[in-house]
């Protein structure tokens, strides 16, 4: 079982899903205002490399949910 950290793109809204394997769409819904502009946070070390732009090819250590 892992948990994910994601906000919302619209309201900022953070919140945590336990999921077993990675994330599905229907994971990435925000709870408090339904927007599926949702991103998934990461750690602080990875956040100063890539910043928001998520996806984009190196994934981490256990591999990535976008892709
Ligand atoms: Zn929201």
């Amino acid at each position: 079982m892992a948990s994910y950290d994601l906000v919302c793109e619209k309201c900022d809204h953070e919140f945590e899903v336990f999921r077993q394997g990675f994330l599905k769409d229907e994971d990435r819904v925000c709870p408090a205002c339904g927007s599926e502009e949702v991103r998934q946070k990461f750690s602080s070390f990875l956040s100063n490399l890539g910043g928001r732009g998520v996806g984009a090819g190196c994934a981490p250590s256990g591999g990535s949910p976008f892709g």
